[in-house]
């Protein structure tokens, strides 16, 4: 069967002799593996040299018996120059690829998250704030990949919390005051920084670039986040090993 769709180039490696495997995040299709023969023998033979994060369009023919398809068309449409020279864009860029690989199953379809990393690729090369980016990024792949933090309520009692808020990182969640947990699995969290992910959850691309942080809820957010989602994706890890 051929497909045809438009694709983020997550990661790509030398093959044999000529050719070149790459991992596209794609529009339709979710994460689609392909092999592009003879790209390195005759480099004009595809519209496109691969580069990581670049958007190309692409048709690739289906295997059956592999998860590596046949890519006969490759052409770059988007490149973003504005942040290839600039290592912590760089950086930030790689760190959003990875994360995709991760969380993002192979071919099934997830076009949110596909605009999700266009519109942070494409931010990237102008926004100022780059951590304030990725805590943004961060926190809209874990509600498109539903892995979204449990935030309404109390994770463990389901009531509403009232004082002080603690975040479970096991149980992905906030906890109250009453609930028992264990000392080292939880930690503070303001209900300033509850309501900025809750607002960022909730609001579309161009006007959550314009919201304000504190440095305590950016202080914050990277704590929670990085520990939740270090948490989180290792638990995934474990089981697609094991499967
Ligand atoms: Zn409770």
């Amino acid at each position: 069967m051929i497909s045809k769709t438009e694709g983020i180039v997550l990661k790509s490696f030398d093959f044999r002799e000529t050719s070149r495997i790459a991992t596209f995040l794609t529009r339709d299709f979710g994460k689609v593996k392909g092999i592009l023969k003879g790209i390195r023998k005759d480099p004009r033979k595809f519209g496109s040299s691969l580069d990581r994060f670049s958007v190309n369009d692409i048709v690739y023919y289906q295997h059956r018996n592999s998860d590596i398809h046949l890519v006969s068309h490759c052409d770059m449409k988007e490149f973003f120059n504005g942040f290839r020279r600039d290592l912590k864009r760089l950086t930030a860029a790689s760190y959003a690829s990875e994360l995709l690989d991760t969380l993002v199953m192979a071919e099934e379809e997830n076009t949110s998250i596909y605009e999700l990393m266009q519109s942070f690729l494409n931010s990237l090369q102008t926004v100022k704030d780059i951590n304030k980016l990725v805590h943004i990024f961060q926190i809209k792949v874990l509600l498109l990949s539903g892995f979204r933090p449990h935030l309404d309520s109390c994770v463990r009692c389901q009531k509403k919390i009232i004082g002080p808020t603690r975040f479970s990182l096991p149980l992905g969640g906030l906890v109250c005051a009453y609930c028992k947990t264990p000392v080292g699995d939880v930690v503070a969290i303001t209900k300033g920084t509850v309501a900025s992910i809750m607002h960022i959850e909730d609001s579309p691309w161009p006007a959550v670039l314009r919201l304000g942080l504190s440095e305590r809820i950016k202080k914050e957010l990277k704590y929670v986040l990085n520990h939740f989602l270090v948490f989180h994706l290792e638990r995934h890890l474990r089981s697609t090993r094991y499967l």
